[in-house]
């Protein structure tokens, strides 16, 4: 959709576009289906909420990105790194068109859990923080890094923008042996899911325990280095950027304890 319809705009960019998608203008553009009218004004509303919002926490130039919310029946052609279409209802920021875009699907799966008001700011401002991340450039970095940076950013939106996480937070199940750095993926949609949600919570602790200057902090950190991240050195950007008694912290908390293999 995006490769086979681009057009160049007055600008003289190029402009992701796609047949028969109609154009919500506003901080983030979105592409929708137009029977998808009415959930494109809320995503358009969450993104220019995510949006505004990081480029404040982070203090950056936010970057020019474009949404498209798919519907399903398109999802085969919606843009992506890969040959093949992602598995339906998983939402991801892909830089294979310009400019780079965040694919929203017509219905998140069921696979995101818990349910409540907030997860679906949650995963735009998720995919969001992955935007901004990718902005400059990043070299390799452990998973649960890369994800941790982005559930960090979430939560501290919600928290900018007053939206209670108390209530979703309390709704998550924890897994029994499941630990943030035991995580090396590829993993199933739920241990996915799990993870994603240990990883909210750890975020969601280091805000209420550090505040949410660190996010700048591991955001300029990972866009600082030039070799590629170990689990070591994972650790270090991450402890480093909570500040003193960060390291501390980090390896007293449930989510981030030892694996005990
Ligand atoms: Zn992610």
């Amino acid at each position: 959709m995006g490769r086979a319809g681009s057009a160049v705009a007055a600008s003289g960019r190029r402009e992701a576009a796609t047949p028969g998608y109609e154009c919500l203008d506003g901080e983030v553009p979105v592409f929708y289906s137009p029977r998808l009218v009415g959930k494109a004004g809320r995503l358009s509303g969450c993104l220019a909420q995510g949006h505004g919002t990081l480029g404040r926490i982070l203090s950056v130039e936010r970057p020019r990105i474009v949404a498209y919310l798919v519907a399903n029946e398109d999802w085969k052609e919606a843009p992506r790194d890969n040959a093949r279409p992602y598995p339906p209802g998983l939402p991801y920021f892909t830089r294979s068109v310009e400019p780079p875009a965040l694919v929203q699907p017509e219905e998140l799966s069921p696979v995101f859990r818990p349910r409540t008001v907030a997860t679906l700011p949650l995963t735009v401002w998720h995919e969001l923080a992955h935007a901004f991340l990718l902005g400059r450039e990043v070299v390799r970095t452990p998973a649960w890094l890369g994800e941790f940076v982005a559930q960090a950013a979430s939560a501290a939106v919600a928290r900018r923008v007053g939206l209670p996480l108390e209530e979703h937070l309390s709704r998550i199940e924890r897994e029994p042996g499941f630990n943030v750095r035991g995580f090396r993926g590829p993993a199933g949609a739920e241990d996915q899911m799990s993870f994603q949600n240990l990883l909210l919570l750890l975020g969601a602790a280091a805000l209420e325990e550090f505040g949410e200057g660190f996010l700048q902090s591991i955001f300029h950190a990972l866009w600082d280095e030039d070799e590629v991240i170990d689990g070591v050195r994972a650790e270090e950007l991450l402890a480093g950027a909570l500040g003193p008694g960060g390291w501390e912290w980090l390896v007293s908390t449930p989510e981030f304890q030892e694996d005990p293999l």
